[in-house]
C-alpha cells in the first residue's frame, strides 16, 4: 500500500467509493466523475502504477481480473458491451499512479479512437 496513493486508500477503506464488486483480487467502484452512464474503475489491490512497470506476477494477477470480468459484466449493467481503458503517463492522460481499467458502457459509446 502507497499511503499517498488515493486508489490505495479506497483500497484500505480510508476514503470512501462505491463499490460494485470486491474480492482478493480487485476492487470495481463507480469512478467519482462518470464519462458514460456506466463509468467504472478496476483497481488491482496491488500498487504498481502502469503496466509498463508491473512484474510478471502482476500481469498474471491482472489477467485474472480482466477474465473475471465475463462473470460480473451482466450484473454491472454492461450486458450489451463496454469498453475497456487504461491511461498511461503524460500523453495518455493518467492522472492517478496507481493501475487502473477503466470500464465504460451503458450507451453506445462515442466514435472510438482506436
Ligand atoms: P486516469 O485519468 O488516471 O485515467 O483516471 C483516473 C480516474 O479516477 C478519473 O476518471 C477520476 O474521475 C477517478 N478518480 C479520481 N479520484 C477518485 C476518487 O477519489 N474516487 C473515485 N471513485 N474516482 C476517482
Ligand atoms: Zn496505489
Amino acid at each position: 500500500m502507497d499511503k499517498n496513493c488515493v486508489f490505495c486508500r479506497i483500497i484500505a477503506g480510508e476514503i470512501p467509493s462505491q463499490k460494485v464488486f470486491e474480492d482478493e483480487d480487485m476492487l470495481i467502484i463507480k469512478d467519482i466523475n462518470p464519462n458514460a452512464p456506466v463509468h467504472l474503475l478496476l483497481l488491482p489491490k496491488e500498487h504498481y502504477a502502469n503496466i509498463i512497470d508491473m512484474t510478471e506476477a502482476q500481469s498474471q494477477n491482472l489477467a485474472r481480473c480482466i477474465k473475471k470480468l465475463s462473470t460480473i459484466v451482466d450484473d454491472l449493467g454492461l450486458e450489451d458491451g463496454f469498453r475497456l481503458v487504461s491511461n498511461k503517463g503524460e500523453n495518455g492522460c493518467q492522472s492517478v499512479e496507481h493501475l487502473h481499467i477503466h470500464i465504460l458502457g451503458g450507451e453506445r459509446l462515442p466514435e472510438k479512437l482506436a
